[in-house]
């Protein structure tokens, strides 16, 4: 129980104190299937041992660099992340509402310096149920009113369109539109796909108008779809990417808004910045995340498990759940709130020893680590199908 906390978060009466791979461990000593992976957060399971020795080796170096100095930690990690990507360079902050932030400074200033958009009048495009964090911008670019109510005034030069609706894109796009930030899945919004022609069609208006697309892969990204980024599921090139959550490995903040040379050169000295941005102990913890990614083949693992997982839940057949979404490892499941709430569900799922994630009322979502194995799969589903039956 914690007191003396803002109420800001509804929290579940439970204390974790410890953890391993994808358990964890309450202080009465009970033990948790992790499928709520702390978010998109624990790609690589609690305390991966490659990942804390990467923590623990930096640590004992040198941790806080500032940006006025170089550090080779942070260049290792520009170094393999940006081939990867597909992207030239990278600025490296520390949340994903940050790496949002400077996202949306980049986009406005390409948009008056080499586009020639009039002073103030830039547009920024983005789609209806997306989520970009929780700081006045990114609030400002939602459409859900319990994040935004009584926080206004709220940033202006935002526009708002369907997702997965490519004419609602080509109908918005004005010569002041500096850019389209899109998530490739909506992950808060219940794990929506579009169709998977969606992106390169984007990709396609956006430069024959001459508008930039960045693509929104902190919850997506990291191999959790299968691919390093789910947008690689479309071979498309966008001008910018933004990673986050579990860039981390699970153990520190850290995020990166990566850009081709000609929107990321926009930016000169003292434009941007952040205190802890670019700190060698989260880059290196960064670039073992990413190394610890390929030699361990885990977005491999997420497609290879996640579509069996996927159908396995799908077979389970209950009148509880009314729809599986899912690629890779980001599952959700759509549950018929006439039977029983999502809230109710997730309590039930906790007493059985299973962390998941509430999203807004419908949904029911699993991020488990990357790392799961079958067996840990079947756990799961044993657990899944014991709760959904007693919960009719
Ligand atoms: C979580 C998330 C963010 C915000 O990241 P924070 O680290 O919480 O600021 C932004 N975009 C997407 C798609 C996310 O899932």
């Amino acid at each position: 129980m914690n007191t003396l906390i803002a109420n800001n978060i509804r929290t579940y009466p439970l204390t974790l104190v410890d953890s391993e791979g994808l358990y964890v461990f309450d202080n009465k000593g009970n033990k948790y299937l992790d499928l709520a992976g702390g978010v998109a957060v624990l790609n690589f399971g609690h305390k991966h041992p490659r990942l804390l020795q990467a923590l623990t080796s930096q640590a004992g170096k040198i941790s806080i660099v500032p940006r006025l100095f170089y550090n080779e930690p942070l260049q290792n990690l520009l170094n393999r992340v940006c081939p990867m990507s597909g992207m030239d360079k990278g600025l490296p902050m520390n949340s994903g509402a940050e790496a949002v932030e400077t996202a949306l400074k980049a986009s406005r200033k390409w948009g008056y310096l080499i586009k020639k958009i009039p002073k103030d009048q830039a547009e920024i495009i983005v789609c209806e149920g997306g989520f970009h964090g929780r700081t006045l911008s990114t609030i400002s670019m939602s459409t859900v009113n319990k994040y935004k109510e009584n926080f206004g005034p709220l940033t202006p030069g935002f526009k708002w369109i369907p997702f997965n609706n490519i004419e609602a894109l080509e109908n918005a796009i004005t010569f002041n539109t500096a850019a389209f930030i899109v998530e490739p899945i909506q992950g808060e919004a219940g794990v929506i796909i579009p169709n998977p022609d969606y992106l390169k069609q984007c990709e396609n208006l956006c430069r024959a108008h001459n508008v930039l697309l960045i693509v929104d892969e902190i919850q997506t990204g990291m191999g959790r779809t299968g691919k390093f980024l789910a947008h690689q599921h479309a071979s498309i090139r966008p001008d910018g990417v933004l990673l986050g959550k579990a860039l981390g490995g699970g153990l520190i903040p850290v995020s990166l808004f990566l850009a081709q040379h000609h929107l990321m050169d926009v930016f000169q000295p003292g434009d941007h910045g952040s205190t802890f941005g670019g700190n060698p102990l989260a880059c290196h913890v960064a670039y073992e995340a990413l190394n610890t990614l390929i030699d361990e083949k885990l977005s491999e693992n997420a497609a290879v498990l996640g579509n069996h997982f996927i159908s396995e839940l799908r077979a389970l057949q209950t009148p509880l759940i009314k729809k599986i979404r899912g690629q890779g490892l980001l599952i959700s499941l759509e549950i018929d709130t006439d039977i029983i709430t999502t809230a109710d569900l997730f309590v039930k799922f906790v007493k059985n020893g299973l962390l998941t994630v509430d999203t807004q009322s419908r949904f029911i979502r699993f991020l488990p680590p990357l790392i799961i194995t079958e067996k840990q799969v079947e756990e799961a589903l044993l657990i899944i199908q014991k709760t959904c039956e007693s919960a009719i």
